[in-house]
């Protein structure tokens, strides 16, 4: 039996996009199925993230147009993560795979042929890699590699160049439904759920239209929750860096006393506001990584809901 692949797509004020790239991944899925790879049934499903401007009038008209389209969408801008979540949730029931894919045409639609092949291959999870960076700006692609850099040595488990761009199929899914966590890092935490995967590698191309919604502020927030919700590296960092300042002074005291003593002592003011800024920065970066990991016991302890759907397409509605 041919899988049912539902290709989910986060969209947030893409009303430039939307027209060129739709009909893109349509055609994708009829050729697919085309070929026997996928079922009839396989639909594209488009998740609006709160959007402002005519995103959600667009995924309506295009689920009129044509079944294959279908839409859902989020009573808020909720960001990437949860609308790619509320996509693949509402999914996971009616499918055998899903396929997450951004909907500016940056990611390579052709590799979706080799990752069904892997999934029909046996494979649970295809994770989508950039094979090169060459369409990033200079400043993105080298502050995306340190962002890997520093996740793998915060011990971090990412997949090297992959973005939210895979395959997951339905069994995938329905265990990843048990991570229960509102801090979401979907790159981070799909290699935690296992089974079976492998990648596919792609080259990126730049955005077809509009504009990149992840400014160097979003890029450092979502770098500081994938160390967060993944690690607590950093708190031993603290630990280790708070002994080694302390073995410092313990032999700054005693230096100091033999120096007193010998009544070699001479105002030291300077290496006095020294040490102090010095131990004071040290405290202030401690509290504030600690007090990152506070604020995520906080928000998970309120258990608030991942996604609330507003609105669905009317065909979307008449499935259920
Ligand atoms: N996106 C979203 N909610 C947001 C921001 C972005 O659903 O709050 C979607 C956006 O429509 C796109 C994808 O996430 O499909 C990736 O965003 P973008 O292309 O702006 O990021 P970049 O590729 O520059 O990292
Ligand atoms: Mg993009």
């Amino acid at each position: 039996m041919t899988p049912i692949l539902y290709i989910v797509i986060p969209c947030y004020n893409e009303q430039a996009v939307l027209p060129v790239t739709a009909p893109l991944f349509l055609k994708k899925l009829n050729d697919l199925s085309a070929r026997g790879k996928i079922s009839e049934d396989s639909r594209i499903l488009f998740v609006n993230d709160g959007s402002r401007d005519d995103t959600w009038k667009i995924i309506c008209s295009l689920s009129e147009e044509d079944p294959h389209y279908v839409g859902i969408s989020q009573s808020r801008n909720r960001g990437h993560q949860n609308a790619v979540l509320a996509g693949l949730m509402e999914a996971r029931d009616r499918c055998d795979i899903t396929i997450s894919i951004d909907c500016d045409g940056q990611d390579d639609i052709n590799a979706m042929d080799e990752m069904v092949d892997a999934y029909l291959d046996g494979f649970d999870v295809v994770y989508g890699v950039r094979s090169s960076r060459e369409t990033d700006s200079f400043f993105k692609r080298v502050t995306a590699q340190g962002f890997y850099k520093l996740l793998s040595t915060m011990g971090a488990e990412v997949v090297y160049n992959h973005a939210d761009y895979r395959l997951m199929s339905a069994r995938v899914l329905r265990e990843f439904a048990n991570f229960r966590e509102v801090n979401l890092y979907l790159r981070g935490l799909v290699p935690l759920v296992g089974f079976q995967s492998t990648t596919v590698s792609y080259s990126r191309a730049e955005r077809i239209a509009g504009e990149s919604h992840y400014p160097l502020k979003k890029m450092l927030g979502l770098a500081v929750d994938g160390i967060t919700s993944l690690s607590v590296k950093p708190l031993r960092l603290i630990t280790s860096f708070g002994v080694l300042v302390a073995v410092i002074s313990f032999i700054a005291c005693i230096w100091a006393a033999i120096t007193a003593l010998r009544g070699r002592s001479v105002p030291g003011w300077a290496s006095m506001t020294c040490i102090v800024c010095f131990v004071s920065g040290v405290q202030l970066i401690s509290l504030g990584i600690i007090g990152e990991y506070i604020g995520k016991i906080y928000m998970e302890t309120k258990q608030r809901p991942r996604y609330i759907i507003s609105e669905r397409t009317r065909n979307w509605d008449s499935k259920e």
